[in-house]
């Protein structure tokens, strides 16, 4: 019989799919390897079951005991996932940017699942791995898989995935490029490769084009799972155990609008349905095969299904709103109101490290310039100078709202004007028509909205300018 006494028999040993994109033979073939046909669509179901046997072999997690896992999704699925099939609890922490359909597959698994606010500085109590260190602690039988500092998540991979294609591709591969989320994939894999080839692979991260590992300031992105953001108040940003730059020859950075319209690509040209992460991957392998001949040979690691992100990326809406589509410019549309030579004009907007006082100040001032004095506000707070990404501009404060409340005593000029900030300003991306947009300002009873172009906010738009814009 052709069968497996168990689904976990089931993790791994994915194909490689050559890609038809770059075309013509002139550059290397570029094969990428699809984790999401492994028993729990994604990469992360190697380290899920790695890490959970280690536990197991080492005693640290026993029968009836709970694993509790900080992630954005996948190794939480995947642990979820051995976790049901060995008959553990699980507990999952979240960050709250993490897809719908990521928390609903947790909760299918039966995992608990508890969700709290992203983009916290790693100090914060409340950051999500702080808070599942402290839920395993005080959970009986809790054992705390921590894939960043888990020596078997990179293991996983230096065991199963780098085998897996030194032996798909009879050791021609030349070239590796993945992601760097925890590290795990690229570190494991990268380093099987490089032994097995005699240091000849060349290993490639492929980075969101704000993460800390390329170089980036570490601002938020939308690409989900992959990269490194940094809060600007995290003191200590020390890597992931689980990353082991040394394998890693060169990290290419990778904007968010490459990478999404890649994914789109990829799904209605080629059939091929995956994360954002992938589009990362496969932008970075497609300019790295451009540089190659027809000798070598790119492998591109492919981790998660796009099925994840149906209401997002694959989501037309959504991608117009965060100004990753260019629209039909057939109609006037919200970018025309900010034309691309102002777009690296610094938005106006507050620090919310800035006061009551400061702000008014600052809303004053576009009160006499005759602009409706209202700036959005970012919590997180910003670096100087610095475009905050859409993710950033949480609140925003009003020369009316913040009057009013000085005349009722409720706000001091000192106090932070992160404790008096109001809901955000709506947000309409650049490819947006402006007749709607329009509309939609007018039903929230607002006069300004901030207006977003490959994520970042750009620039301000006033009704009365969507009105000009429209005749
Ligand atoms: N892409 C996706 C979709 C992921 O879930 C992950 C894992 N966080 C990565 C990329 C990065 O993989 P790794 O953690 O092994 O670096």
């Amino acid at each position: 019989m052709d069968v497996h006494e168990s689904l976990l028999e089931l993790i791994g040993n994915t194909p490689l799919v050559r890609l038809r994109t770059p075309g013509a033979g002139r550059t290397a073939p570029v094969y990428a390897k699809l984790e999401y046909l492994s028993a729990g669509g994604s990469v992360k179901d190697r380290p899920g079951l790695r890490m959970i046997e280690e536990a197991e072999r080492s005693g640290a997690l026993r029968p009836g005991g709970t694993v509790v896992e900080a992630t954005s999704g996948n190794t939480g699925a995947g642990l979820a996932m051995v976790a049901a099939a060995k008959g553990y609890r699980t507990v999952v922490v979240l960050p709250d940017k993490s897809s719908a359909e990521k928390i609903a597959t947790l909760r299918a698994y039966g995992a608990e699942v508890v969700v709290r606010p992203g983009g916290l500085p790693l100090e914060d109590p409340e950051h999500i791995v702080n808070l599942a260190r402290r839920i395993a602690e005080q959970t009986p039988g809790g054992w705390f898989a921590q894939q960043y500092d888990n020596p078997a998540n990179p293991d996983a991979h230096y065991r199963t995935t780098g085998p897996e294609i030194w032996r798909q591709t009879e050791g021609r591969v030349t070239h590796l490029v993945s992601c760097v989320g925890t590290g795990g994939t690229i570190s494991g894999t990268g380093r099987f490769l490089k032994e097995a080839s005699d240091g000849a692979v060349r290993v490639i991260g492929a980075d969101p084009a704000s993460s800390v590992y390329s170089g980036g300031d570490g601002r938020p992105y939308f690409v989900e799972a992959a990269g490194r953001f940094r809060h600007p108040e995290t003191i200590d940003d020390s890597w992931p155990v689980s990353f082991h730059r040394e394998v890693v020859d060169e990290l290419l950075p990778i904007a968010d609008r490459d990478a999404l319209l890649t994914i789109r690509r990829l799904a209605r040209e080629e059939g091929l349905l995956v994360g954002g992460s992938s589009g990362t991957a496969v932008t970075a392998a497609l300019r790295v095969a451009a540089e190659l001949g027809p000798e070598q040979l790119v492998v591109v690691m492919l981790p998660d299904s796009g099925r994840q992100y149906l209401s997002k990326y694959f989501n037309d809406d959504w991608m117009l709103r965060n100004g990753f589509l260019d629209g039909d410019a057939a109609h006037p549309l919200v970018g025309d109101a900010v034309p691309a030579e102002l777009r690296e004009r610094p938005l106006p907007y507050l620090h919310h490290r800035s006061t009551v006082g400061q702000a008014l100040d600052a809303l004053r001032a576009r009160a006499a310039a005759g602009a409706d004095p209202v700036l959005p506000a970012g919590p997180a707070p910003v670096a100087p100078g610095r475009q905050p990404t859409a993710l950033e501009l949480l609140g925003a404060a009003s020369l009316e709202q913040l009057a009013a409340a000085l005349a009722q005593g409720k706000a001091a000029p000192t106090d932070p004007i992160a404790d008096h900030l109001t809901a955000p300003l709506p947000r309409f991306g650049t490819g947006e028509r402006a007749d709607a947009a329009l509309a939609e300002l007018t039903a929230a009873g607002c006069d300004t909205a901030v207006v977003v172009h490959d994520g970042h906010g750009v620039g301000l738009v006033g009704a009365a300018e969507l009105k000009a814009l429209l005749g």
